[in-house]
């Protein structure tokens, strides 16, 4: 594989990077992980414009023009051969002395990763995922914002330890309020009341890529849509629940905690409405 990192492609296995890193040292830097279908790189505006977000939530100057970046994307997806892949741009606060201040830091470091897209197991989408509710909470918006993609990942890590011990394929956390948040790597929907609900951003979630389109593909199809503050056993009533993010898309789920649950009809509407965008 050829990984581009900073200027040019390098074998992966020379493609490394410093130990005085401050993404390394401090997990100080952000990413975005971006989907690519028959060799077309799927919102990658959105999600150019959700990476320098990050970007500007921490201080760090992006050291790409969006034309780079996409330029870089397309040569690290030819380079390698690539049709159906995954990619993640990751933007470090790159190397420096040992210390906090991101001025210790000359440039960021910059890497873009892309690599063959293996597909979930189709029973994932026909049966559903179980999923449960993690002890860790998410983080509180006013700590560390989770609308800042970070290389900062220890909170979700902690939820994801958690649902591996349980069993679970994902955790979703709730907030330091107890209200529903979000996936260690993916937004929740679930209908309520025949709507389709979600939490609202101000909840301390990332607002997802897929989770926008998910919302808008509903709203044009007559779904009615609620983004706000909802609570577990609002969540465990539900008829139909349902995960989304770049390379799940949009994924059932049929276990929350101990509740079973049957994959419904407006989620595999949805999933074939995203099917439909992705292939428009
Ligand atoms: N929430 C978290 C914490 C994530 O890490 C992700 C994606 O990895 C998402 C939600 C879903 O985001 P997107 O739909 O943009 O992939």
């Amino acid at each position: 594989m050829l990984v581009y990192l900073n200027n040019g492609l390098l074998p992966e296995a020379d493609a490394k990077i410093s130990v005085f890193d401050h993404g390394f040292l401090y997990g100080d830097g952000i990413y975005e992980t971006l989907r690519v279908y028959n060799k077309k790189v799927f919102l990658i505006d959105e999600h150019i414009r959700r990476l320098k977000r990050s970007a500007s939530l921490i201080g760090l100057t992006v050291p790409k023009t969006d034309e780079d970046i996409k330029k870089i994307v397309a040569l690290t997806l030819d380079a390698n051969g690539l049709r159906e892949a995954y990619v993640r741009i990751t933007i470090s606060r790159g190397e420096g002395p040992i210390g906090l201040d991101p001025a210790l830091c000359k440039a960021p470091t910059f890497v873009v990763i892309a690599n063959e897209f293996k597909n979930y197991p189709e029973e994932y989408y026909r049966d559903g995922i179980a999923i449960m509710v993690p002890e860790v909470r998410r983080n509180h918006r006013a700590a560390l914002n989770p609308q800042i993609k970070s290389q900062n990942f220890l909170n979700n890590i902690l939820a994801k330890i958690e649902a591996k011990a349980a069993g679970a394929y994902e955790a979703v956390m709730l907030n330091t309020d107890g209200f529903l948040a979000e996936g260690t790597i993916s937004n929740i929907f679930f209908l309520k009341d025949g709507a389709l609900c979600t939490p609202a951003v101000e909840c301390g979630i990332l607002d997802g890529i897929t989770r926008a389109l998910v919302l808008d593909l509903a709203t044009k199809t007559g779904i009615k849509v609620r983004e706000g503050f909802y609570r577990l056993e609002e969540l465990t009533a539900s008829s139909e629940v349902f995960l989304t993010n770049s390379t799940m898309e949009v994924m059932p789920v049929s276990r929350i905690n101990n509740t079973p649950l049957n994959p419904g009809a407006i989620t595999s509407k949805l999933r074939s409405l995203y099917k439909q965008a992705v292939s428009g």
